[in-house]
């Protein structure tokens, strides 16, 4: 297998372009070597520039959850160009995504439609401070809300518990009203309250997608949600990964809970930039124009992004997938543990719906720290085997793997034996 034009690409990609990409996520710092390019995908397939096909498990990191160029999509997108692509002004698509959206969280009377998830996370904040008239955030060590400042904190455990920036160029003053709790840590959370008497809203990804899959123990986030009420707070549920991915309605239809404030974005796009925040009627009306809370935006609610939103969202509502990728996502599973266990690698698995991942821990990971248990040495090297045996993984241990709804048999089946090869290095590889 050749990478060469890749290398290519990345050698002249680095004279302009910040190390040669347009997210450090797609860099492959942390498994060595250069980030692939890629010239096309279609279905589960994706296509690098020397002509190598991956099954594709990265999907845009969520977005593509119908599989790539789904002929529907297509078909909306090419039609809505074909009118102009931005108005500076209403179009009917706005009101029809916005209806599918707020019809599948019961939560959301009303949406607004921004250009991505950092976008949406940043106004449903700006929001939450608005309607509660506080300043202070909770959110959790090791869930990630997008390149905000305010939220930039808790990067690793040492910066945490001191709420220092998790990036430079953050300044102390940008994140002084954050406070920072533990995932799956009750306490933790009762503690700021006792602490604090002006917090204005608790953030958390209701099932962890960026320190790896976590899922949160039984009742967690109901707590979270009483506590928040209790003392006048507001629930902020990140939906922007597991939104229509956990299951239409979300993670929060599948945990049963409301959040107060519900953040959206990458499926909820089809892998046009569609970012979105909503709530119930009471909370919406502090945003402008009806209230006094500024956001706003110039490609906001993009008719060409609003139709591939809305067939996205419509043939995911037709196709149902969601029994399918509990029962793929299993058989991953078992394939990962039988592998280790058959190479006798220490492997811990999560997974929740359509997202999975192996943690190269024998620590169960219910938290950031646990996660962080993992030999990210061996991750690198069962990455790239993953990779030479024809399977795109995201480049990093703390990412999870996503599924589409077009994977076949055939497809499971390179997966399957991909995972084995790979189980097979790590065995075989020396770690200093
Ligand atoms: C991806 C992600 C974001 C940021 O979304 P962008 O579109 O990359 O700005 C925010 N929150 C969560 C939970 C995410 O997974």
């Amino acid at each position: 297998m050749s990478f060469k034009n890749s290398e290519k690409l990345y050698n002249k990609g680095l004279k302009n372009l910040v190390g040669a990409v347009n997210s450090p996520v797609r860099a492959f710092s942390s498994v060595g070597g250069n980030p692939l390019f890629i010239k096309k995908a279609k279905g589960t397939k994706i296509e690098d520039v020397d002509g190598n096909k991956y099954v594709d498990l990265v999907l845009s990191y969520g977005p593509m959850i119908l599989g790539h160029r789904h002929k529907k999509v297509q078909k909306a997108v090419t039609k809505s160009l074909k009118n102009g692509y931005s108005f500076g002004a209403s179009t009917v698509n706005e009101i029809k995504l916005a209806k599918i959206v707020c019809n599948a969280f019961p939560g959301m009377d009303k949406v607004r439609f921004v250009n991505s998830g950092t976008e949406a996370v940043l106004s449903a904040i700006r929001l939450a401070r608005a309607h509660t008239n506080k300043d202070k955030i909770i959110k959790f060590s090791g869930c990630y809300h997008g390149h905000q400042d305010a939220l930039l904190v808790a990067a690793g455990s040492g910066l945490a518990t001191l709420s220092l920036p998790g990036s430079k160029g953050v300044p102390e003053g940008a994140v002084k009203n954050t406070l920072i709790a533990n995932y799956n840590d009750i306490e933790s959370v009762k503690a700021h309250f006792e602490a604090h008497n002006d917090i204005a809203g608790i953030i958390i990804e209701p099932v962890g997608g960026n320190m790896g899959v976590v899922i949160p123990e039984e009742g967690f986030l109901q707590e979270l949600k009483e506590l928040a009420n209790k003392n006048g707070a507001l629930l902020i549920a990140d939906e922007v990964m597991t939104g229509f991915r956990s299951k239409f309605g979300g993670a929060q239809e599948v945990l049963g809970v409301e959040a107060d404030i519900t953040c959206l974005g990458k499926v909820i796009g089809g892998g046009f930039p569609v970012g979105a925040y909503g709530a119930r009627n009471e909370i919406m009306e502090n945003v402008a124009p009806l209230g006094g809370m500024y956001q706003a935006g110039t490609l906001s609610g993009n008719p060409v992004a609003m139709a591939g939103g809305i067939a996205t969202l419509t043939e995911l509502k037709k196709q149902n997938p969601y029994d399918k990728f509990n029962e793929i996502a299993q058989i991953i599973e078992v394939f990962l543990l039988e592998s280790a266990k058959k190479y006798d690698i220490a492997l811990s698995v999560n997974r929740f719906g359509s997202m999975i991942n192996p943690f190269f821990t024998d620590v169960k990971v219910t938290n950031f720290a646990e996660a962080q248990t993992s030999n990210t040495k061996k991750f690198a090297v069962f990455f790239w085997e993953m990779i030479k045996n024809g399977v795109f993984l995201p480049p990093s241990q703390f990412e999870a793997w996503f599924l589409s709804s077009a994977l076949s048999e055939k497809d499971i089946k390179i997966i399957a034996i991909a995972i084995d090869k790979g189980m097979k290095k790590v065995a075989n590889s020396n770690y200093e």
